[in-house]
């Protein structure tokens, strides 16, 4: 459903900030790609898009293909904004911009709602999920376009059942210009990791889409030019494990309808690897990826940070399971916990040996407003509040030497011959349990073998000739040419050098050491 109509018609504008550059966002493979500019469309501003009443003429714009022009702002009587804390120089920015045109500027989303101090410049701040509020601000918008006297804060009390959202409004995006697809069943998480914001923000008892709901989007996505992956953005996918069941027989009948042209990924816990069911369905649904927050492979870490259903399985045994169905596990891990002692680098070195992982998002700790870390931080004295550092938490160990382990395991885990041999790895143990995709004329159109095409001459110009590591690039291209493994090979390729590239970046410094902290970089400077 969408918000009833109004008479008044205004026309809105949506900007969605640039990203900071980090480790999850892949920017250094989107020149081996046919144009890719920016990671996944945004979801949230996506839906509020196509909320809006639908006689409101809506422009959608991501900062991150291209910066809102002074033609946008002239064009438009209102501006929304949203995104996660990691963007929130760039939103104060947007907001700054659209005030110079004197627009009302309203900004929703995880960061606000979980922070609304930090947006003491914005009109309207929407705090919370859709529902009533978003009503409450299109009522307000429709009234009058002027910007109002003092901050206005509209808070969700009423949230719009998941089963009445739009589809998403993929049609105003520029779908071809996105590293991966991305799509949401589901909202909330029933565990409470101590670091993590997802159960105060969005509950403990997960919401959900109907089925019918995801196929529609798929649908809608695929016609809009999405090509390659689709991630399910859910916090936890198994957070409600009959829902998993329920959806995955509907997403192997659209696959078999469309083609077997998109794989999946998603993110869970590692206990999935107790549910063969699950990991079945999702097999044959053409899931390639789970991203699963292992965090650290130290048991009374997890312990400590109330993560002990990592270890309902034991974790080598878990990651093997999922392997096993032929997905590849990506993991998230912490460094700077309270449990760290001086050995623990070298111990997460010789886990990710052991594991062969490939990809690890590695961060340190950062501690997230509405968590019950920040709680018990504050409780400690030990928030510490300076732009200057990687990190807002006083760790037990010497902070310079957290920051240089930090540096130290990316340097070594994403050496060129390292992670290549990890690929290798998974190509050889993983993938082959991958589902046998029926061969379909949509995996073989024309503009699927161009794409392919491209990519490999961008990767073998690129990478092969004038990359700085090119023995172990060709010693892995040659193994994957004479197999005749060229998806795995790009699939592999796109990744590995981007991480490759942003760990030899990070290892010297010129990178954050958390997808959260806000510190200052020159990556993050205004987009005009
Ligand atoms: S399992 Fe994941 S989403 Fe759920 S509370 Fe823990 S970290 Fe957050």
């Amino acid at each position: 459903m969408r918000a009833e109509s109004v008479e008044k018609v205004r026309r809105i504008l949506c900007v969605f900030p640039r990203y900071t550059s980090s480790f999850g966002t892949f920017e250094y493979a989107y020149p081996l790609t046919d144009g890719v500019q920016a990671f996944m469309p945004p979801q949230g501003l996506l839906l509020i898009a196509a909320y809006l009443p639908a006689n409101w003429p809506v422009r959608f714009i991501d900062e991150n293909i291209r910066a809102a022009t002074t033609e946008d702002f002239e064009w438009a009587e209102a501006v929304l904004v949203s995104g996660m804390h990691i963007q929130r120089q760039q939103m104060n920015d947007i907001c700054r911009r659209a005030h110079a045109f004197d627009l009302p500027v309203a900004i929703g989303g995880p960061s606000v709602s979980a922070c609304p101090d930090y947006y003491p410049s914005f009109d309207y701040l929407h705090v919370g999920e859709l529902g009533d509020a978003t009503n409450d601000l299109i009522a307000r918008l429709a009234r009058d376009p002027s910007r109002p006297e003092r901050q206005v804060v509209l808070k969700t009390a009423d949230r719009l059942d998941m089963t009445q959202f739009p589809l998403p409004a993929y049609e105003l995006a520029e779908l071809r210009k996105y590293f991966l697809g991305s799509i949401q069943y589901s909202s909330g998480c029933p565990y409470q990791c101590e670091f993590c914001d997802i159960p105060g923000l969005y509950g403990r008892n997960p919401r959900l889409k109907t089925p019918q709901q995801i196929t529609a989007e798929l649908d809608k996505l695929l016609e809009c030019g999405i090509r390659g992956s689709v991630y399910f953005v859910d916090d936890n996918f198994i957070g409600n494990r009959k829902a998993a069941l329920d959806l995955l027989p509907h997403l192997v009948e659209w696959q078999k309808k469309t083609g077997f042209v998109l794989r999946f990924s998603c993110e869970a816990t590692l206990n999935i690897a107790k549910r063969p069911e699950i990991l079945a369905g999702m097999r044959e649904a053409f899931f390639s990826t789970i991203f699963c927050g292992i965090e650290t492979p130290d048991p009374v870490a997890l312990k400590a940070m109330h993560k002990d259903h990592n270890m309902m399985v034991p974790i080598m045994e878990g990651i093997r399971t999922i392997n096993s169905f032929g997905m590849e596990v990506v993991s998230g891990i912490i460094l700077g916990l309270d449990t760290d002692k001086p050995e623990t680098g070298q111990n997460l070195l010789e886990f990710i040996e052991a594991s062969q992982i490939p990809l690890l998002t590695i961060n340190l700790l950062q501690a997230l407003p509405k968590t019950p870390l920040w709680d018990r931080l504050m409780r400690e004295n030990r928030l510490i509040e300076d732009e200057g550092r990687e990190s807002n938490v006083d760790f037990h160990l010497p902070y310079e030497d957290v920051v240089r382990t930090w540096r130290a395991c990316m340097g070594s885990a994403y050496q060129p011959g390292k992670l290549l041999a990890r690929y290798e790895y998974q190509i050889r143990k993983t993938y082959p349990n991958q589902i046998k995709r029926p061969r379909s004329r949509q995996q073989a159109s024309w503009q699927n073998v161009k794409l392919g095409l491209t990519m490999l001459r961008n990767i073998f110009w690129k990478v092969g000739i004038l990359g700085d590591y090119k023995i172990e690039f060709w010693k892995f291209a040659l193994r994957r040419l004479a197999r005749g493994e060229i998806e795995h090979f790009i699939s592999s390729m796109l990744v590995a050098h981007h991480l490759i590239m942003f760990a030899r970046e990070a290892s010297v410094g010129r990178h954050n050491a958390s997808n959260y902290s806000i510190r200052l970089r020159e990556a993050s400077v205004p987009a005009e």
